[in-house]
């Protein structure tokens, strides 16, 4: 599965404003700075596809990108930044929660977590959100390439992936999948688009 083509679609303010061709698409969403612009980028293979979320309070958009004419990557605002007024970041939970709940042609959320860090209870907050609600999502742990270092707590990628599955087991009924990679080596790339063409055929 290799992506040959990537462009971008258009950007929505609500979920009503998206696409309406019935293509199956895959949403990302995470902290900023987790690096999902990174991952976008090695997935399509391209060094810059211009990222309309990443300026906070600017861009509060989902962001529709078509891959080979018959599929969607989107988009999502980030969440967690540190400089976003209290009443903005209440407004991209409302914002995206609508999306995750209403988007009939979503097949799965990708919901990253920076691997080469402890886990973030804003990332716990998140995930548990989505298992109660049921939304169908696939973990995809970034910056596994990254060796461990005292500040990060001293964990390898692999130890940090371990303790947030612990954490994170009773939010689901049945625990989702899950998926290590890195923008920098290209590791999971190919296992990530394996993934959603198999989710597609389902
Ligand atoms: P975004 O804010 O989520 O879009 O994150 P970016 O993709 O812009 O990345 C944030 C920072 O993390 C940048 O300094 C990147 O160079 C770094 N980064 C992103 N992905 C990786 C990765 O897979 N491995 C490593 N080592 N660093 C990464």
């Amino acid at each position: 599965a290799q992506v040959v083509q990537a462009e971008f679609i258009k950007s929505s303010v609500r979920t009503e404003d998206c696409p309406s061709d019935g293509l199956p698409e895959f949403a990302l969403v995470g902290r900023s700075n987790v690096g999902k612009s990174s991952l976008l980028n090695s997935l399509v293979r391209r060094k810059k596809l211009a990222l309309t979320s990443k300026k906070p309070g600017k861009t509060q958009c989902i962001n529709h990108f078509k891959v080979n004419d018959s599929w969607y990557l989107v988009d999502l605002p980030g969440y967690g930044y540190a400089s976003a007024p209290q009443e903005l970041r209440t407004d991209w939970n409302k914002f995206t929660k609508d999306y995750f709940l209403n988007r009939s042609t979503l097949v799965s959320v990708f919901l990253l977590i920076d691997a080469s860090i402890p886990a973030k209870k804003i990332d716990l907050e998140y995930a548990s959100w989505l298992g109660q609600n049921q939304v169908p999502m696939t973990f995809i742990f970034t910056k596994c390439d990254k060796r461990k270092k005292k500040r990060n707590g001293g964990k390898r990628p692999e130890e940090n992936v371990n303790e947030f599955q612990e954490l994170i087991r009773g939010f689901f009924e049945t625990a989702p999948p899950w998926i290590m990679t890195s923008g920098v080596t290209n590791q999971g790339r190919d296992e990530m688009l394996l993934h959603m063409a198999q989710l597609r055929n389902y």
